[in-house]
């Protein structure tokens, strides 16, 4: 464990502030690695709440059947919704039990952090969806409901992800012992003081699969020369367990430069 001793967000310390434990991989995506003493009340309010909507949103129904944790049991629910499509073209949901449940696994992928290249400003097209699989069997609930298309609940939550992706950089490169060696860059997008999120967030350009490894999820920080400068570069690989494509966040440049 690494302890930190300051809010590694504002930079604020006791006795001005309490200082509380911060997981950099949110403990509802079964995040086990703790940064001590990292995170102040105020900031935990802020990661805390763009933390809950993706986990409400957008990876509510793939946590449920994953089964990871959540603080509060009755969070868990025994069926989820599924909204299916009928031949003659009407929309009908249903609640569906979780062991007959089927669900398109799909995780965000992302163009390059246009630091890298440096790209202008863009706007749209920063996220896509990337398919790994499905869990259950999507064709037999198609066929126990008589429907031909089906929806998912989820919800996509682009800037929300950004700024997880930020955060677990972040807090990621602290817990690897680095914070203090870059000055920090990610913290305006993290507190949502930062309109565009795709500066200093993204993937990859090619759109390299990489087999899954047993770890859920993987975070790696290495110094990386751009444009003649040592910027701390974190590679943060969420479920990659499912083989889910790897995001990039430049942490900061080397604050020694
Ligand atoms: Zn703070």
């Amino acid at each position: 464990m690494t302890r930190i001793g300051e809010c590694i967000y504002c930079g604020k310390r006791p006795p001005d502030v309490e200082l509380q434990d911060e997981h950099p991989v949110p403990f509802g995506l079964n995040g086990n690695i703790v940064v001590e003493q990292a995170s102040c009340g105020d900031c935990a309010k802020i990661t805390g709440r763009f933390e809950g909507t993706l986990q409400r949103d957008m990876l509510w129904p793939l946590r449920t059947l994953l089964e990871m944790k959540t603080r509060r049991k009755k969070d868990r629910p025994n069926t989820l919704p599924l909204s299916f499509t009928l031949p003659d073209g009407s929309e009908v949901e249903h609640q569906v039990p979780i062991d007959e449940y089927a669900l398109l696994i799909t995780l965000p992928e992302l163009d390059r952090p246009t630091f890298f290249d440096n790209l202008p400003p863009s706007k749209n097209g920063k996220v896509r969806f990337h398919w790994l699989g499905q869990i259950g069997n999507v064709n037999a609930v198609l066929a126990k409901y008589g429907a031909v298309g089906v929806k998912w609940p989820a919800k996509m939550r682009p800037d929300s992800y950004a700024r997880l992706i930020a955060k677990v950089a972040h807090s990621g490169a602290a817990h690897l012992g680095y914070y203090g060696q870059f000055v920090p860059v990610l913290t305006p997008l993290i507190l949502g003081a930062e309109k565009d999120p795709w500066h200093w967030v993204g993937g990859e350009h090619a759109k390299i699969r990489k087999p899954p490894t047993p770890d859920l999820h993987i975070v790696d920080v290495k110094w990386q020369k751009i444009r003649g400068k040592e910027y701390l570069v974190a590679a943060v690989w969420l479920f990659a367990n499912l083989g889910a494509p790897v995001h990039y966040a430049v942490v900061g440049p080397h604050a020694r430069a």
